[in-house]
């Protein structure tokens, strides 16, 4: 058959490969990264807005400045050459002192027709205004004597003092407005104070003269430093609010001191962006959001497809082994087993079930175990052929499945292949587990047509290979069918039995050869079955522990012989109760509290009972049975070994765990009266009981010699039919009673 064809199914798992470390992020967290990604934009839109910004008021305030540098030295000019002109007068008297000052009307009036913002021109000799030009609306002031208006003297004597030309004020004018006083001292040749001449220069008049209002419907404008004081915040003319802002001054330089004329724009600067900024945030902006939505699509897209290839993995692969599982193997053998036919070739089927994994799992934990079957599958692997199926059915199950064309023969050195490798012990964590592997092995077309006879037949010869003694391999034959037809058949009728009260009960007396009473019995099953009659428990109780069926039967059996020995205990006979218990009914967590409530419930003492186990439950070790045993013996519950001698050599349990009785098995008593060797063997294990404080019940003794034999070796305890059968309850409690009377010797038995 085609070869290539069985490996059609991928056994490994494909590895994903990692996505680069942000390209991962980006597809894992595309909200966030966009929102990151936005933010920084924004920071970096802002930071360049403020900067352009800082740029434009930087370029604004320069412009300003140079508008602010143009009035000032308009105003500049306008002030200082009235001021010269005024000076020429000043040159007039210190010539002619004594001149009429009227002749001086025609100069004057040419000074204020050529600085128009000059009201008017006073003149006092002596500090007494004699001169006013143009008298009209001035007249007032005439014969005014400055030492009299102390506001103003100080500032004369200031010009005096400085012997050079001053702009005063604005001060009040007496005339109504206010106006600047522009000062010329007037000395005579001779350096003799002559007088001074003043000159009034309305300030509205002046600014309006420098267009200075006009500048005021785009910028708070103000004019500071009264009297060339230099004072930047006192303000003399203009807009108080400009004090409020970041202005821009330059000075205006006085003959003596200096004005400050100041400006700032009126209105806040509007946010700066241009439509070119605009539409390119809006580009990054719409950029971003459609890269976050694609990465969100992206992202939904992959773990749509990391879930739908999560589903699919599950559905196919077993996830703890990354091994094909069990639908994949029935659909892949189908499809090989169709090809077989047309080929007509064979093909082997091997089911692999490691042996003992239960405890592994139970004792070591399931991480143990879990890892322990990896470890396995691992080993199957490398040990299958390249074209072979292997897959994991369920539990610590494998199977293979080998095209062999026409060598079937090749099927039998690959099972024993497979058992070799599979009995080395492997490493897990930092434990070394022995294992083995039993396995079943079906073909193809002898042992069935379609995958699941094949699959259901290895699985019976795997049961085969389990029962012959594990660590080995079984092929499957018709017999072993009709056998498990049978096992199936029976634990439905065991069940159904204990539903119908067809078990009983019978009860064997044990003699105390130390009291020579009937102090204990053990209770022993019975089945009346309504077809196949009275079964003995040889016949039913190993299916049953094999099946399960031994819980729901064992239980039946505690309740029976707790229910009678409440009974015997009612009618006066103190005798011990010995009951059988399987290894599998220590299997279920907490059955002890289950059995301790069951004997408190029946009015009994732990003490008045003793359970029968096999020294297989002290060897194998098994948590759950071990828990079960202690918290029985803590509660005074009696134990006994049964069938002492038959099963392990390892005595070491005897001396770690809470035995009170070893049963000697009947094999070492049948001989024990007739052979000298049986006898010394009876002795060696009664010995050995003696030194580690057990007490021995003989099992199976059938004459009066082995009883004596038995008496003279120590023996504690006799129990066989040289004294009785089991018996039904009600003949047990006659036998008793009649036994009372009598000695071992006396009486018939
Ligand atoms: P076992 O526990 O070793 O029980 C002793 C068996 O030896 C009983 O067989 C008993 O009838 C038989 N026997 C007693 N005295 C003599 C004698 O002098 N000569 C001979 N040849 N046989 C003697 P039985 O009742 O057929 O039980 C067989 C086995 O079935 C028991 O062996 C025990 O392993 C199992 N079994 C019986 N009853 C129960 C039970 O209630 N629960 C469980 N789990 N197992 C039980
Ligand atoms: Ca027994
Ligand atoms: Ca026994």
């Amino acid at each position: 058959m085609d070869q290539q064809s069985l490996n059609s199914t991928p056994r490994l798992v494909a590895q994903s490969s990692p996505a680069p470390f942000f390209g991962n992020i980006l597809i894992r967290y595309p909200t966030t990264v966009s929102l990151i990604l936005l933010v920084l934009l924004s920071i970096l839109a802002v930071a360049m807005l403020a900067q352009e910004r800082a740029k434009y008021i930087e370029s604004q305030r320069y412009q300003l400045l140079q508008t602010l540098t143009n009035y000032a030295s308009s105003l500049e000019g306008m002030l200082n050459s009235g001021v010269v002109a005024l000076d020429s007068i000043r040159s007039e008297l210190v010539l002619q002192p004594e001149t009429d000052l009227s002749n001086l009307d025609a100069r004057v009036a040419l000074l204020l027709h050529n600085y128009p913002y000059f009201r008017h021109v006073a003149i006092a000799p002596d500090l007494v205004i004699r001169y006013v030009y143009p008298l009209k609306g001035n007249e007032t002031v005439v014969g005014v004597d400055y030492r009299n208006i102390p506001q103003q003297l100080a500032a004369i004597e200031k010009t005096i003092r400085l012997g050079l030309p001053v702009v005063a004020g604005p001060v009040n004018l007496l005339q109504g407005g206010s106006g600047l006083v522009v000062r010329v001292p007037v000395q005579t040749s001779d350096q003799k104070n002559w007088g001074v001449i003043a000159a009034i220069i309305p300030l509205e008049s002046l600014l309006e003269r420098a267009n200075l209002p006009s500048l005021q419907q785009q910028y708070w404008v103000g004019l500071s430093g009264k009297d060339g004081n230099d004072q930047a915040d006192d303000l003399f003319w203009g807009d108080a609010e400009l004090l409020q802002t970041q202005r821009v001054m330059v000075d205006i330089k006085l003959p003596v001191g200096r004005w400050q004329l100041q400006a700032s724009p009126r209105h806040e600067l509007p946010l700066l962006i241009g439509p070119l900024q605009w539409m390119a945030l809006l580009a990054a902006v719409v950029i971003i959001l459609l890269c976050s939505a694609l990465l969100l699509l992206l992202r939904m897209a992959g773990e749509r497809e990391r879930a739908l290839h999560t589903i699919a993995f599950q559905a196919t692969y077993d996830l703890l082994t990354g091994l094909p599982n069990r639908a994949v193997f029935t659909d892949s053998l189908s499809r090989v087993l169709k090809q077989a036919q047309g080929t007509q070739s064979c093909l082997s089927l091997m089911c692999i079930d490691l042996d003992e994994f239960k405890q592994v799992n139970e004792s070591l934990g399931h991480v143990v175990g879990d890892k322990l079957l990896r470890a396995v599958a691992e080993r199957l692997k490398l040990l299958v052929g390249e074209h072979d199926l292997l897959a994991r059915l369920g539990g610590d199950e494998f199977v293979v499945a080998s095209a062999l064309g026409n060598a079937p023969e090749m099927t039998e050195l690959m099972a024993e292949k497979l058992v070799l490798e599979l009995a080395k012990p492997v490493q897990v964590g930092d434990k070394l587990l022995a294992v083995s592997a039993s396995i079943g092995i079906a073909m193809y077309p002898h042992d069935g047509m379609n995958h699941s006879d094949l699959l259901k037949h290895a699985d019976r010869a795997m049961y085969a290979a389990k029962q012959i003694g594990r660590n080995t391999y079984h092929f499957y034959d018709a017999a072993m069918q009709k056998e498990a037809d049978r096992f199936v058949h029976l634990h439905n009728e065991i069940l159904k039995g204990v539903q119908l009260q067809q078990f009983f009960l019978v009860y064997q007396p044990i003699y105390d050869i130390g009291s020579g009473a009937f102090t204990k019995c053990e209770a022993l099953v019975r089945w009346q079955h309504p077809e196949r009659g009275l079964i003995s428990p040889l016949d039913f109780i190993s299916v049953a522990e094999r099946t399960g069926a031994i819980r729901p039967l064992g239980h039946w059996i505690l309740q029976q012989a707790l229910i009678d020995a409440k009974h015997f205990c009612a009618l006066g006979l103190p005798v011990q109760m010995s009951v059988n218990r399987s290894s599998q009914e220590f299997n279920v967590h907490h059955v002890a509290d289950e059995w301790l409530n069951m004997i408190a419930a029946a009015g009994l003492e732990c003490e008045q009972l003793i359970f029968e186990i096999t020294e297989s439950l002290f060897m194998d070790r098994i948590s759950v049975q071990q828990n079960n045993i202690i918290k029985l013996h803590q509660h005074g519950l009696q134990l006994a070994i049964d069938d002492f001698g038959t099963g392990y050599s390892a005595l070491n349990y005897l001396s770690r765990y809470p035995v009170n009785f070893i049963k000697i098995d009947k094999s070492f008593i049948v001989d024990v009266a007739s052979e000298d060797k049986a006898r010394a063997l009876a002795a060696v294990l009664i010995n050995m009981a003696k030194v580690l404080d057990v007490q021995v019940v003989a099992e199976g003794v059938e004459t009066k010699a082995q009883l004596d034999v038995l008496t003279e070796l120590g023996c504690d305890f006799i129990q066989g039919y040289y004294f009785s059968k089991p018996l039904r309850a009600d003949d047990f409690i006659a036998f008793v009673r009649q036994s009372a009377t009598k000695t071992p010797e006396e009486g018939d038995y």
